[in-house]
């Protein structure tokens, strides 16, 4: 047994981690247990186990071994191989999940559980807010026995076996000497009183399943990803249980014109190569409506009109958000002769008919602008 792998008796990697390597004992410790399968080969494969666990749940053990060292060689082997300071509470604690002592029954009422739903939002309702009325399909308390599950008019019986104490000692006598140990009562499932009359509407649960209507208020600047947090709204629990929580989780339809980037927007307009030189005025379908533009003579491809305001509600903070408007200068594809001996007469006039082509200062080159789109800019 001394040189055996420990990691492989777990069944676990050898960088698995402390809760790995606690849960891959307590899954084989439910099925070796000598309680449950006292044949001797069963109780060898549970010692070692056990013994595998105590190296490999002590860092500083765990690191002696994987050093080479086995913490167990040397040790007394005597008591079934075990070395002194066998950690018996904690491999207790591994099985029952609780440092032992006792729990007394347990109360039938349990916490409802959580929920989640969609909610679709056009980037209108996110930006502005919206109220929404959503059917949710949940459990209710249930109204002829108030969450109790019991028939009107009858009460629960305390179980038999356990006295009420909805949980069973057993002293039982394996390799490891006399074990007390405790499990929930099979009978009442460790509630300590069966319920031999359950109510008909809801089959003892405490609760039926409806499907409710909520009106709920979705605040302005939410976006896709958000999570609201609605307490209470949640199903109702077992046994007449505080009900759970009920998320929504945004989901923003994307806009046909607008990009939105945290609290601003973005959109791109094409204008003609004259009207960028000469200067113009556009309509902008905003949020807000429609507005108008200026875009000064001599915009440039790229350029970027900010329009402060027009973007989208901040969540957390008052204000809003900016629209801005990136401009992009198209140059005529086909031209009339007509137009094609104007642009020749212009290009004449500004000495362009054979221009040297010229790079682009730093800041408007090609890196920059992967820089800022980097940036969100
Ligand atoms: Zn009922
Ligand atoms: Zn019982």
């Amino acid at each position: 047994m001394a040189n055996s792998d420990y990691y492989a008796t777990l069944g676990v990697r050898r960088d698995a981690s402390q809760d790995e390597i606690k849960k891959a004992y307590r899954r084989l410790a439910r099925e070796l247990h000598p309680d449950v399968n006292p044949d001797p080969t069963t109780q060898e494969r549970f010692k070692e186990i056990t013994q595998a666990y105590e190296v490999l749940s002590d860092p500083n053990k765990r690191q002696m071994y994987d050093l080479g060292a086995d913490p167990f060689q040397g040790a007394s082997a005597g008591a079934g191989g075990f070395g002194a300071g066998f950690p018996f509470s904690d491999i207790m604690d591994a099985f029952f999940g609780t440092g032992g002592g006792s729990r007394g029954p347990r109360s039938r009422a349990r916490r409802g559980r959580n929920a989640t739903i969609r909610v679709e939002l056009d980037l209108k309702e996110s930006a502005f807010g919206t109220t929404r009325e959503l059917h949710v399909d949940t459990a209710v308390l249930c109204e002829v026995c108030s969450g109790a599950g019991t028939a009107p008019g009858t009460h629960p019986d305390t179980c038999d076996m356990c006295n009420g104490r909805g949980e069973i000692q057993q002293v039982t006598r394996s390799f490891l000497g006399q074990v007390m140990t405790s499990r929930p009562c099979p009978q009442c499932s460790g509630f300590g009183s069966i319920i031999r009359h359950p109510c008909q509407e809801c089959a003892g649960d405490g609760r039926v399943r409806t499907r409710r209507t909520i009106k709920v208020r979705i605040p302005a600047g939410v976006e896709d990803g958000t999570h609201i947090q609605l307490a209470g709204e949640g199903e109702i629990g077992p046994g007449g249980g505080p009900p759970g929580d009920l998320f929504l989780e945004i989901v923003e339809r994307p806009h046909e014109i607008f990009e939105r980037r945290g609290d601003d927007l973005h959109c791109t307009v094409q204008i003609p190569m004259t009207a960028a030189a000469l200067g113009t005025s556009l309509t902008i379908e905003t949020l807000d409506g429609p507005e108008e533009v200026d875009v000064r003579p001599g915009t440039q491809s790229g350029q970027v009109i900010t329009m402060y305001g027009r973007g989208v509600q901040r969540l957390s903070e008052s204000g809003r958000g900016d629209l801005l408007i990136h401009v992009n200068v198209e140059t005529p594809m086909r031209l009339e002769p007509a137009q094609e001996e104007l642009l020749r007469e212009l290009a004449k006039l500004r000495g362009e008919e054979r221009p040297p082509g010229k790079f682009a200062p730093g800041q408007q080159g090609f890196f920059s602008r992967l820089r800022d789109a980097f940036n969100g800019r």
